[in-house]
């Protein structure tokens, strides 16, 4: 965002809302799990959301599919994420809102659909059960500091006003390391030379003919690489397209939202989000009218709903104790600290395409540990990052980013919110044994056995 001169603003005095053991920012995957260990753990946990709605991307950016729940164990599916995973999907089972897992990738890896507006509805229930409080439609706006270490309270705006919600511990999980960053916690963004995952607008047709489109994962990409050689640029190259739970509805992730310098649009530049979010629908009714003239099935479909914000790879990482690496997802590392695994592989948007590495199949293990320390930032004492902002290298990001491996950290974050505040010590000096021992207790899977 270009600058362009400041104002001076009346010193104030800013009225707290609440005091909480646990403050936790965002109610993405990440958000949710932290919050709900923490909530379960019988912590007074407040969870702050600028929707009015949980989910994070997998909601509010249209995605309906959770990757990294499932590794590929030397050839064979498996679901390797467990703990607070299982209780979302056993809710949304109940209500008839999620899908057997299907093949991914070339049959690589499992993914599973879920139906958007269930998954909100068992998130709030799973909070409720929980004693969270939720605080939607409020958003952090910064931070008081206690010292130079420590966070006192983070300051949300609403229509309510700017108000304080003082707390013990922090879990930063706002997928942009938003509250990390104004504490002072290092970060990185990008690849160091500037370059940033590429976002993506979804959106989802209804009226598909279901029996006439059964092909059209498949037929969609090939229609597109025809149409290429005939000249046609499309935003991307190929498109995943697939059925949702109920299959006259389709979903479609075939966008790629650039600056018109050719940049990734920023999620942290205000600027280049409003520029994003026009780009970003004028392209999903540019494949919306591909896929109807083109593919048998949808000739008479409609854009039920165009995503109500521009999918965000990536942006700040937060920088822990320890870098999640590309290395490490595909040579399936373990770690002594480990707090959860991750079986997606690398999956990098780039400018022009999406890069697939997965760790050898069916040679390896097929997922990888994520180590306590990812979650543990430099610099701030009473602060945990969990979910897309934590400690990742760019190439490890680009694995570890997705829903899974958040569904992890978060639950591991907050629980390790509990077990400090029980032991009188900082995150960072937290016996992880105990942590490991209390997850294994509520479920979670650690990865130790292979
Ligand atoms: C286009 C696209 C497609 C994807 N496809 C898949 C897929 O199919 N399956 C999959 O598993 N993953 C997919 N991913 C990745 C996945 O969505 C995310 O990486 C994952 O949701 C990250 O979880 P999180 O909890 O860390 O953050 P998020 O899901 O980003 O959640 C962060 C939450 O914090 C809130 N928030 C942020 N800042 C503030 C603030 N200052 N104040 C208040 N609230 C705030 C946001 O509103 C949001 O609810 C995709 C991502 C994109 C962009």
């Amino acid at each position: 965002m270009e600058l362009r001169g400041s104002v001076a603003e009346p010193a104030r005095q800013t009225r707290i809302l609440g005091e909480y053991d646990v403050v936790v920012l965002g109610g993405g995957p990440a958000g949710i799990a932290a919050s709900a260990a923490a909530g379960a753990s019988g912590r007074s946990t407040i969870l702050v959301e600028r929707y009015g709605f949980l989910g994070g991307a997998g909601t509010a950016a249209g995605l309906s599919n959770f990757c990294g729940l499932h590794a590929n164990v030397h050839g064979e599916h498996r679901q390797v994420v467990h703990g607070i995973a299982d209780e979302i999907i056993e809710r949304l089972k109940r209500i008839d809102g999620i899908n057997a897992p299907h093949a991914s990738l070339g049959g690589k890896i499992q993914a599973q659909m879920y139906d958007m507006d269930a998954y909100k509805l068992v998130a709030d229930e799973l909070l409720l059960a929980c004693k969270v409080k939720p605080l939607f439609h409020a958003i952090g706006a910064g931070v008081s500091m206690r010292s130079e270490r420590e966070i006192d309270a983070v300051l949300v705006e609403s229509k309510s006003g700017r108000a304080a919600l003082r707390g013990r511990i922090f879990i930063d999980c706002s997928g942009d390391g938003d509250l990390a960053h104004w504490a002072g916690a290092p970060y990185e963004l990008g690849d160091g030379a500037g370059n940033m995952l590429y976002p993506s607008t979804k959106f989802r047709m209804a009226n598909v003919d279901p029996a006439r489109a059964a092909g059209a994962r498949e037929l969609i990409p090939k229609l597109m690489e025809e149409a290429e050689k005939k000249g046609r640029v499309f935003p991307r190259r190929g498109a995943i397209v697939r059925p949702q739970r109920h299959p006259i509805e389709w979903s479609a992730n075939a966008t790629l939202i650039k600056n018109p310098d050719g940049s990734a649009v920023s999620g942290i530049d205000v600027e280049q989000l409003s520029y994003g979010e026009i780009e970003g629908r004028r392209q999903c009714r540019e494949m919306f009218e591909f896929f109807r003239s083109e593919a048998p099935g949808f000739e008479n479909a409609y854009i039920v709903d165009i995503a109500p914000q521009i999918g965000i790879r990536q942006t700040r990482r937060v920088t822990g104790e320890y870098r999640l690496s590309e290395r490490d997802i595909l040579g399936c590392a373990s770690f002594e600290d480990a707090i959860g695994v991750n079986g997606w592989p690398v999956e990098a948007h780039l400018a022009d395409r999406v890069l697939i590495k997965f760790a050898p199949i069916p040679e390896s293990r097929g997922f990888n540990q994520l180590p306590y320390r990812m979650i543990v930032p430099r610099r701030i004492d009473n602060l945990l990052v969990a979910g897309r902002c934590a400690s990742m290298t760019h190439d490890g990001h680009s694995s570890a980013r997705v829903s899974g491996p958040c569904f992890a950290m978060g639950q591991a974050a907050g629980t390790a919110a509990d077990l400090s505040l029980k032991a009188g010590v900082a995150p960072r000096a937290l016996d992880v044994r105990s942590l490991q021992a209390r997850l294994e207790k509520d479920g979670a899977y650690l990865g130790k056995d292979l």
